[in-house]
């Protein structure tokens, strides 16, 4: 029987529209777009919290398809970012590929149709020959498990939830972590609230973003000559991969960023003790480089305080740390993070076997070949799937080279003839995986800290060990040979 779409893309953020772009650009029509949400957006939907903004330049930051001569800063906060989607969607009529509301609960691989038959929550059952998993690492809340919050009469949130009825003016109001949004969280309510503590584990490295408005003069022209825009991508894109050599292995740039980010923070927070206790005792790059331009100067103000005595408790009416210090508050913002390493999902994904994909996983530790294709699980793709993320540039550039390998994975599945499936070799996606956890030894990631690309074992599952180039180039060509094209007739044949 004939699968109901060729593809079904799930999610609609940055990794579902990317593949979405790019199947609609090759002329193929037969897709679906499975979104959990009402909206599309991802974590550009979810994340609103005050100061949202993305640490990549915008021009980058962005599909290499849909320049957007109108940003408005270099490094556009949220509202932006989320109308930029929703803006790409319309322009390219993707609405009538997206089903809303639809979360998948179970996705099983039927071997005699060669396809994958999906349900939604919302009752939606259908098939489609190739499942894309476009779901992002970023998505679940990690908050942890801290005695007594039960007892907390105040207000709480995580940043991904953010209360945006809850008025946090003239509040005594505490942000719990230092990560990538709790950075950019306090600086942007400190000057409401009557309060703000932070309470620090781990301080973090920080550098400067250099955020700026665009200038009218500079939209014009990159209106007028897109050509200034794609320079302008180009120049942002190998800076960062310049930087990039400083994660991998080369000890003078890392210095360098280490010295740049000290400096900084000598520049920007007035009280030796309080500078003494937000500077980072690990190799820079181990934990995600923050980048920020206002967070350090807020420390200067007399009611911010930044508290790195450990917390024992929640009490009735605020937080208790190790000192024996009550901390009375009003409302806490839990800025703690995300559960990403091993792609936790509520969605059955049935293979070959009986077993899910996600308590394999569990075993194993996430892996895929290419972070793209995983073995026992045919015709099914990854954006943006193990060990593809990254520490120093655009992760677009990661899913944009995904679709160039998945194009081809696409067409060669189609002149295999209907019914047939494709499925990566174990042999070949356990090479791939064993050199990416050596080439990972000589990186900045294994220098010893503790932080969200590890899953609970240690082991990274979440991070490529390299520049983008490099995995633009391992997916440039798509290879039949490491993968197992079972057809249709030997699948005939072998149910005899
Ligand atoms: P995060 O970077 O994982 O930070 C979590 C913070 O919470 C850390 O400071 C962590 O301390 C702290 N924490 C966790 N559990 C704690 C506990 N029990 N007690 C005290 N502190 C605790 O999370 P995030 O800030 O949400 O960012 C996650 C990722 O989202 C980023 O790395 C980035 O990829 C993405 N993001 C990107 C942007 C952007 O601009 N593009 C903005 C926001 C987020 P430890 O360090 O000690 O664990």
């Amino acid at each position: 029987m004939k699968p109901a779409y060729q593809v079904g893309i799930v999610g609609a953020g940055f990794a579902g529209l990317v593949a979405a772009l790019r199947l609609q650009k090759a002329g193929r029509d037969s897709f679906i777009i499975f979104e959990r949400a009402s909206e599309v957006g991802g974590t550009w939907r979810d994340n609103v919290y005050p100061g949202c903004a993305c640490d990549i330049p915008s021009p980058l930051y962005s599909f290499s398809s849909e320049p957007n001569p109108d940003w408005s800063r270099l490094f556009s906060g949220q509202p932006e970012i989320f109308n930029y989607l929703k803006g790409v969607v319309t322009k390219n009529s993707l609405q009538k590929h997206i089903r809303y509301n639809a979360e998948i609960v179970e996705a099983c691989f039927d071997k005699e149709e060669g396809y994958w038959a999906v349900k939604t929550r919302n009752g939606l059952a259908t098939t489609v020959k190739v499942l894309l998993l476009a779901v992002g690492p970023l998505n679940r809340p990690h908050i942890p498990d801290i005695a007594g919050l039960t007892d907390y009469t105040g207000t709480w949130f995580h940043s991904s939830n953010w209360s945006t009825h809850y008025n946090l003016a003239g509040k005594r109001v505490a942000v719990i972590g230092t990560g990538a949004s709790a950075i950019q969280i306090v600086p942007a309510i400190a000057p409401s609230v009557a309060q703000l503590t932070v309470f620090q584990r781990t301080p973090a490295w920080i550098t400067s973003r250099f955020d700026k408005p665009m200038r009218s003069s500079s939209k014009a022209a990159f209106r007028k000559y897109p050509l200034i825009q794609r320079m302008q991508r180009e120049f942002f894109y190998w800076l960062n991969e310049f930087f990039g050599l400083g994660f991998v292995g080369n000890k003078t740039i890392n210095r360098l960023m280490t010295w740049a980010a000290l400096r900084k923070l000598k520049k920007e927070v007035k009280d030796p003790e309080t500078r003494r206790r937000l500077t980072p005792n690990y190799t820079i790059g181990c934990k995600r480089i923050l980048k920020s331009d206002d967070f350090y100067p807020t420390f200067n103000l007399s009611h911010v305080n930044l508290v790195t005595e450990r917390i024992e408790r929640f009490t009735a009416k605020g937080i208790l740390t190790q000192d024996g210090r009550e901390h009375i508050l009003d409302a806490v913002i839990f800025g703690t993070g995300f559960v990403a390493a091993d792609i936790e999902m509520d969605t059955k994904i049935i293979g070959l076997t009986d077993q899910n994909l996600i308590n394999h996983w569990r075993e194993s530790g996430a892996e895929a070949y290419l972070g793209t294709t995983v073995a026992g699980y045919p015709n099914l793709a990854f954006v943006l799937g193990p060990n593809t993320g990254l520490g120093h540039n655009s992760v677009v550039h990661m899913m944009e080279s995904q679709m160039n390998y998945i194009m081809q994975y696409i067409d060669y599945l189609e002149t295999s003839g209907p019914g047939s499936y494709l499925d990566i070799k174990p042999q070949a996606q356990q090479d791939y995986n064993q050199e990416i956890q050596q080439r990972l030894k000589d990186t900045v990631w294994a220098s010893g800290c503790k932080s969200w690309y590890l899953n609970a074992k240690g082991k990274n599952t979440t991070l490529y060990p390299g520049l983008t180039v490099r995995f633009r180039k391992e997916t440039k060509q798509f290879n039949q040979e490491v993968y197992e094209l079972v057809k249709q007739e030997e699948i005939a044949e072998n149910a005899k």
